[in-house]
């Protein structure tokens, strides 16, 4: 089966979006992919470098995973920073990795921008240690957003590099695997653009019932149709994406029949919207709750993951050693 591996930064709450557009994916991919998945708790401190409290982070994101559904027996999930050999493998890539290439990429780029004073080694080397990180498992296939694709470049690149410098057929090259093609977008509540962190117009899987509802009544809407079977502006289309996701099919229809008979109530569609909404986050929700009180088994599934990656990175790392010439 072929080894699927995939980076989770640890950067707050799962939404909606977060949900439909990458979670429910991971877990088609865990049935079919031999799929490890792992919160990237090294990459943040380029970004966060005394971050406030990141093993509470790692926690949150650890729960709201496995109460989505996200099964570790079959997919191990794990934390970055309890997978040693990961290391010694990025030290390796960094001595055949140049400085003009790694300035090049965009999203250094954009960071050393948003970040002057501190522009470390860290933020130019992140695509050697995504590199490392699923290099070191020989991983077939890497799920990746839009923004991530010069990072499989430069991981391709890399492993190439290596086969080359040290004449061997060693590593593979990673493809992307681009799942978000077909993701649906969601979008917010306020009208435009999609439902994001930095967007503010989120509703998370933790929320609680009146929290959703108040955000989903305070949704923007217009002034209603005004002809028949009239096409649907953006903020309202925006509402019925929503329910197409959490409703039945008939609850969707009944109020695109509304619409079409410009006899919709918005305050209505709402109501049933955050009904919805919440009936399906209801389920997560409650396990979120319990896998946080659950420390010990939260433990478990984290020391067992990093057992797993750990054992198959040190597989790939001895074998590094001896074609580059140290003991194995
Ligand atoms: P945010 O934009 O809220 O910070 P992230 O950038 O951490 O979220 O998103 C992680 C993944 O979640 C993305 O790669 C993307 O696949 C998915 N995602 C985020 N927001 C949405 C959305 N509104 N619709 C669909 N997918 C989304």
């Amino acid at each position: 089966m072929e080894k699927v591996i995939s980076g989770i930064r640890p950067t707050g709450n799962l939404h909606l979006g977060n949900y439909f557009g990458a979670v429910k994916s991971f877990l088609q991919m865990q049935n079919d992919y031999d799929c490890m998945f792992f919160i990237a708790d090294w990459h943040s401190l380029t970004t966060h470098p005394t971050p406030e409290n990141i093993r509470q982070s790692v926690r949150t994101i650890f729960c709201e995973y496995l109460a989505c559904g996200i099964a570790p027996e079959k997919a191990p999930i794990y934390v970055q920073s309890d997978v040693k050999p990961v290391l010694e493998l990025y030290l390796y890539l960094n001595m055949n990795a140049y400085l003009g290439e790694l300035e090049r990429v965009t999203s250094f780029k954009e960071k050393a921008r948003t970040q002057p004073d501190n522009v470390n080694a860290g933020l130019l080397t992140y695509p050697t240690l995504m590199a490392a990180d699923v290099l070191a498992h020989k991983a077939d296939k890497v799920p990746v957003g839009k923004d991530q694709e010069q990072n499989m470049e430069m991981m391709r690149l890399f492993a190439r590099r290596f086969n080359r410098i040290y004449n061997v057929d060693f590593f593979k090259e990673p493809q992307s695997y681009h799942f978000y093609k077909n993701a649906v977008k969601v979008p917010g509540l306020d009208g435009t653009g999609k439902m994001g962190k930095s967007n503010g117009n989120c509703i998370y899987l933790c929320d609680d019932e009146a929290t959703i509802r108040k955000k989903v009544m305070k949704a923007v809407t217009d002034s209603g149709p005004t002809q028949l079977n009239q096409e649907k502006p953006e903020v309202i289309q925006n509402l019925f994406t929503l329910m197409e996701l959490v409703s039945t099919k008939e609850t969707y229809d009944y109020f695109d029949e509304k619409y079409n008979q410009m006899t919709i109530r918005y305050g209505d569609m709402k109501k049933q919207l955050a009904v919805d909404i919440n009936a399906f986050c209801a389920p997560i929700r409650e396990r979120i709750l319990a896998f946080q009180s659950d420390e010990q088994y939260i433990q478990k599934v984290a020391r067992q993951g990093a057992e797993r990656a750990s054992e198959s990175a040190a597989k790939t790392l001895s074998e590094v050693r001896q074609i580059i010439g140290f003991r194995a």
